[in-house]
């Protein structure tokens, strides 16, 4: 490690370790939380052993595992705010199990499986809540859009549903923040042929353009959600050393915002990585951690994107790269 600082020290690493060594030291995450050397559950990202990580661990090891791993979009499904009787209706039509006509003639019960308001195709869950005329002028009188026109099942309508409620939400272009906060624009990136990462973030407030920008880029082959992980905490720490009180940090990662909204204990060197970011919240005024569009966050990905040649630098608004400058007002147009 480097004299005085929590970081690997490539040099020495590349010189003394071998091949196989050397891959393992750039899997892990350092931290200033982590003092001592523990054990942790590597099936959970928060480091803790859980029955439910164990039984999917279990369950991945069944040949059944070839199917595709569901279980975010059930999450999900199950965080919509909705009543009860609902959330079981979307849970027993996504999982096809309703008693359709075509359900019950594919298990040998006597009946007709065209659909009974158009009898112009099978009565399945698609067709009957979202392809028949009949769904579609009632989705048409309360105005919802069709989605997912090519979907092949019902699940997948409503995925994509969920995913563009979730854009709704977040909104598809940047927008200034309000005065006198800085917002800072956080992405991460994997150069996973040259084993290194990088991290970019812009500051920009409502009376400039671009406050000041930064990208990092280090030795690594990390997981992207902990990349993302370490470029809040540098963008927060940076911010403090800037001196800025308050501050909105933005990133399109939305699990490892969630994480930092919702903060509970982990014990894994991810855990520890949010652990800096909470300890580094203490010295401002206000922070809040907003998910946005990756659309709204391209400045931060092509800054990401650029520390490969970059490596680590501080820029003004002035020295920023041509195309840089014109993503920033492309968000402004
Ligand atoms: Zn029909």
């Amino acid at each position: 490690m480097k004299v005085g600082l929590v970081e690997w020290d490539e040099e020495v690493v590349t010189d003394v370790l071998n091949d196989r060594d050397q891959s393992l030291v750039w899997k892990i995450p350092l931290s200033s939380s982590s003092t001592s050397d523990m054990w942790y559950w590597l099936k959970d990202e928060s480091g803790m052993f859980t029955i439910k990580s164990a039984y999917a661990m279990l369950q991945s090891l069944k040949t059944s595992s070839i199917l595709p791993d569901n279980s975010g979009f059930w999450h999900q499904l199950w965080q919509l705010k909705l009543p009860p009787k609902v959330l079981n209706f979307l849970w027993r039509a996504s999982s096809n199990s309703l008693p359709t006509r075509f359900q019950l003639s594919s298990r040998h019960v006597p009946i007709d499986s065209t659909c009974p308001f158009c009898r112009a195709a099978p009565e399945t869950t698609l067709h009957v809540l979202m392809r028949c005329q009949f769904a579609q002028s009632c989705w048409n009188i309360i105005n919802v859009p069709m989605v997912a026109p090519g979907a092949m099942l019902f699940s997948s309508c409503v995925t994509t549903a969920l995913v563009d409620g979730l854009n709704v939400q977040s909104g598809d272009h940047w927008t200034t923040p309000d005065l006198p906060y800085v917002k800072v624009n956080v992405d991460g990136t994997l150069f996973t042929t040259q084993g290194r990462y990088g991290v970019g973030f812009a500051a920009r407030t409502t009376a400039c353009l671009v406050l000041a920008a930064r990208v990092i880029s280090k030795s690594g082959s990390l997981q992207p959600h902990v990349v993302e992980a370490i470029g809040i905490k540098e963008a927060l720490s940076w911010s403090k050393a800037n001196r800025w009180p308050k501050v909105v940090i933005g990133s399109d990662y939305i699990r490892v915002i969630n994480d930092l909204q919702k903060f509970k204990h982990m014990v894994s060197p991810y855990g520890h990585i949010l652990y800096d970011c909470k300890n580094l919240i203490a010295g401002f005024v206000d922070v809040s951690f907003n998910f946005v569009k990756r659309s709204a966050n391209e400045v931060a990905h092509a800054l990401a994107r650029s520390s490969l040649c970059e490596a680590d630098r501080t820029f003004s608004g002035d020295t920023l790269a041509s195309i840089i400058a014109s993503l920033v007002l492309d968000d402004l147009s």
